[in-house]
């Protein structure tokens, strides 16, 4: 029996799907995990889902600053006991729990709260993030446009940062074993690679057009009440799945001009 077989044994955990306890098993993959992390000692780091600690044991020796948010009653009081005087645990649910400032964050990501999280990471100023998520999710983050896992997450994603996989985690590396397989994504953040005039309408019209992927963006946008027939909006005719980001940007920027007819 590996460490984490053990862990689970001796801890009494049941691990429940419902909050995406697969146990990474591999030291290896948890020491590339890290490594693509490139964390400096003055870090703050912040892991969401420390579990039995995989992560966790290796971030409290790379940073003097970590932060662990768990939501699991046994999970957090394990942390606690074990590496509790090395870091500050948050029992929460990282999903409702405000993050606190952090330079780096690294997660083997609960598969059930993978979207919310991403989202809410990117509302954050940090300088990377490493996280392991389930390979179809990574694909949806590095999505070309035009392909089908081209997506709402694939844009909003790529106007705040650059995401690159850094390798596939076959499902035979975590215990228990899920029935796909992961991968681990790099996020770096950087600034946008175009300019909208108002941040807010681009992941509005996003989310609003990317709601309804096969319709016309005209349709999705009139029955959003983000427009009216007749008025000047770039490729109403379009779908969105065939549009870049910038694109979608010059959607965006009229639909607010709609609304701002000063500008
Ligand atoms: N880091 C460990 C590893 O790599 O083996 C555990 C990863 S496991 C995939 C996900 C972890 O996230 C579990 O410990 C689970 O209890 C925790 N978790 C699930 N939902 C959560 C939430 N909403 N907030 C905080 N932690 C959560």
């Amino acid at each position: 029996m590996n460490d984490t077989g053990r862990l689970i044994a001796d801890t009494g955990i049941v691990p429940k799907k419902s909050k995406g306890q697969n146990f990474l098993t591999d030291d290896r993959v948890a020491d590339r995990h890290i490594g693509y992390a490139g964390i400096r000692k003055e870090d703050r780091v912040l892991e969401v889902g420390p579990g039995l600690g995989i992560l966790t044991k290796r971030l409290v020796e790379a940073s003097d600053n970590v932060t662990c948010i768990e939501i699991d009653d046994i999970l957090a009081e394990y942390i606690t006991k074990e590496y509790g005087d090395r870091l500050n645990l948050i029992h929460a649910d990282a999903v409702k729990e405000p993050f606190p400032e952090f330079d780096v964050f690294v997660s083997n990501l609960p598969y059930s709260v993978s979207t919310p999280i991403i989202f809410k990471l990117l509302e954050y100023n940090f300088r990377t993030a490493v996280v392991m998520v389930q390979k179809e999710f990574a694909d949806r983050m590095v999505a070309m446009v035009g392909i089908p896992d081209y997506s709402r997450l694939t844009v909003n994603l790529f106007y705040k940062a650059e995401c690159e996989i850094m390798e596939n985690v076959p499902a035979s590396r975590f215990n228990p074993k899920p029935k796909v397989d992961s991968a681990l994504v790099k996020i770096t953040p950087r600034k946008a690679p175009f300019e909208v005039l108002d941040e807010k309408t681009f992941f509005k019209v996003t989310e609003v057009t990317f709601n309804h992927r096969r319709k016309k963006i005209g349709t999705s946008l009139k029955s959003a009440r983000m427009m009216e027939s007749g008025d000047d909006v770039p490729y109403i005719d379009e779908r969105v799945e065939m549009l870049s980001a910038a694109q979608i940007g010059e959607i965006a920027d009229a639909v607010y001009r709609l609304k701002h007819p000063e500008l």
